[in-house]
Parts: structure tokens; sequence; C-alpha cells
């Protein structure tokens, strides 16, 4: 499955909700099921210095 197919899907499917977050370390861009930041950490460094990205 593509990014861009995979995306659609969990855009299209409320059951399987994810939330889009932004790490301050680095700039990476990434997808989680956990609704609070401060609960993820950066898949790329690591960080715990998440954002939630718009
Ligand atoms: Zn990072």
């Amino acid at each position: 499955m593509s990014l861009v197919e995979k995306v659609r899907s969990l855009v299209g499917d409320e059951d399987d909700e994810t939330y889009r977050y932004e790490c301050e370390n680095c700039g990476n861009e990434f997808e989680s099921q956990a609704p609070n930041p401060n609960d993820v950490d950066c898949p790329m460094c690591e960080s715990g210095r998440i954002h939630t990205a718009l």
C-alpha cells in the first residue's frame, strides 16, 4: 500500500482514527493513534518534543 493510499484509507475510516504530529526536534511529520502528543515519541529521532500538526 502506498503512503497516499494509506492516508486516504485512514481519513475515510473513523473507526481507526489517527492524529498527525510533528516533531519539534527534527521536523518529522507522522501519524499516531495516540490522542495525546505527550504519549508520542518521534519515530525518527525518538524525541518527546511533539506537537499536533495542522
Ligand atoms: Zn524527531
